[in-house]
């Protein structure tokens, strides 16, 4: 039995649905109880409410997807927060149902109120147990949450629903396929306005289904990654086999600033997604998208670290083989290629972190 806090709280959330309204302003509301708060939609969707900013539903008629979407990993990216907490509010209020099971994450609340990329630490550098490696600030927000996140993740794949309800459609089907779109917008902007960052896959081979769905989402740049890393969506891809991806959607704006007709194709195409309409995406071209494979990841060392071009250089910006990228004492980092193009260049990292990504294009075999 719930407390009547909690029992009003419910009531709230199905008629309004402001989940990550209150997710933010009283996060205490979804830790008073010790146990998630759990509770039935008049369309039969079972509502799990992991922690604060994480949320988790089964729909009565599921079919074979367990879908995540993560938005927020960086508090002020904006434009996907809102678009996932427009679906959240959309499903508790039973404006539309689910085709699958969906887990909602809202990365890190604190940093949406400081409208801040981030607190303490970057979360999206903290999964795959970095969160717990001596080099980050174990006192910071972001490791916490970080090993929160892990476990909701785990939790939703892999385990039952719900330890309280345990109607049939609560147990994950053992031919479920995973998904994991982590949504983010950039910085600086980009010569190529959306576009995903494919895991390292350890060899596995790249879905070309899953270009041509972020090809319906808007998505034509692809950036193939080669070494493991400590990503949200890297977590998801190598720890549980899932579709997935960190999905950049244009260029970051403070919330109510985004123009949201730059993002109609991907809400209508995740919208679809979750609800298990039919898709209607072209068969795979490798002539529809750029395909790049990383070439270098240039870290920094030194706190005399510049870049040799402008600030605002746009991501996907390319130089000929032989320009300097970077200086620091005792390196220099050049092009190795003609084209090679430059993304995520920033200078201000921590010691030993990454301060520019170069790319080079290729295609899928
Ligand atoms: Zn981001």
């Amino acid at each position: 039995m719930y407390t009547s806090q909690t029992n009003q709280l419910i009531d709230q959330l199905a008629s309004e649905g402001q989940f990550l309204l209150l997710s933010r302003r009283s996060s205490e509301l979804f830790t008073a109880e010790k146990d998630p708060v759990e509770f039935t939609l008049s369309n039969g969707t079972l509502v799990h409410i992991v922690a604060p900013g994480i949320i988790a539903f089964t729909p009565e008629e599921k079919g074979n997807k367990a879908i995540i979407l993560s938005s927020g990993i960086h508090g002020n990216e904006t434009a996907p927060i809102e678009i996932c907490d427009q679906y959240v509010v959309d499903i508790l209020t039973c404006k539309i149902t689910l085709g699958h099971r969906v887990l909602f994450i809202f990365g890190n609340l604190p940093a949406m109120d400081k409208a801040t990329r981030f607190v303490d630490e970057n979360l999206n550098r903290l999964f795959s147990q970095a969160h717990s490696s001596a080099s980050v600030n174990q006192n910071a927000y972001e490791c916490a949450r970080a090993k929160e996140l892990e476990e909701a993740v785990e939790q939703f794949y892999n385990a039952p629903l719900s330890n309280k309800i345990q109607p049939a459609n609560a147990t994950p089907q053992d031919d479920e396929t995973r998904y994991h779109y982590d949504l983010h917008t950039a910085i600086r902007p980009s010569k190529n306005e959306k576009f995903a960052v494919y895991p390292y896959l350890h060899g596995e081979s790249h879905s070309k289904e899953q270009l041509s769905f972020l090809l319906a989402c808007g998505v034509d740049t692809f950036l193939l990654s080669g070494s493991s890393t400590t990503t949200f969506s890297y977590f998801s891809s190598r720890q549980f086999n899932a579709h997935a991806f960190t999905v950049e959607l244009g260029k970051v704006q403070p919330f109510g600033q985004n123009d949201m007709s730059r993002f109609t194709a991907v809400n209508t195409t995740l919208r679809q997604f979750i609800c298990g309409e039919p898709l209607i995406s072209k068969p795979y071209n490798n002539d529809d998208m750029l395909i790049y494979r990383v070439n270098q990841v240039i870290n920094k060392h030194s706190d005399d670290f510049v870049l040799d071009f402008s600030d605002d250089l746009p991501n996907f910006s390319t130089f000929e083989k032989g320009a300097l990228l970077a200086h620091e004492t005792g390196a220099e980092y050049r092009a190795q290629y003609d084209g090679e193009a430059v993304v995520f260049p920033n200078a201000n990292v921590a010691l030993g972190q990454r301060a520019i990504l170069t790319v080079v294009p290729t295609t899928l075999d």
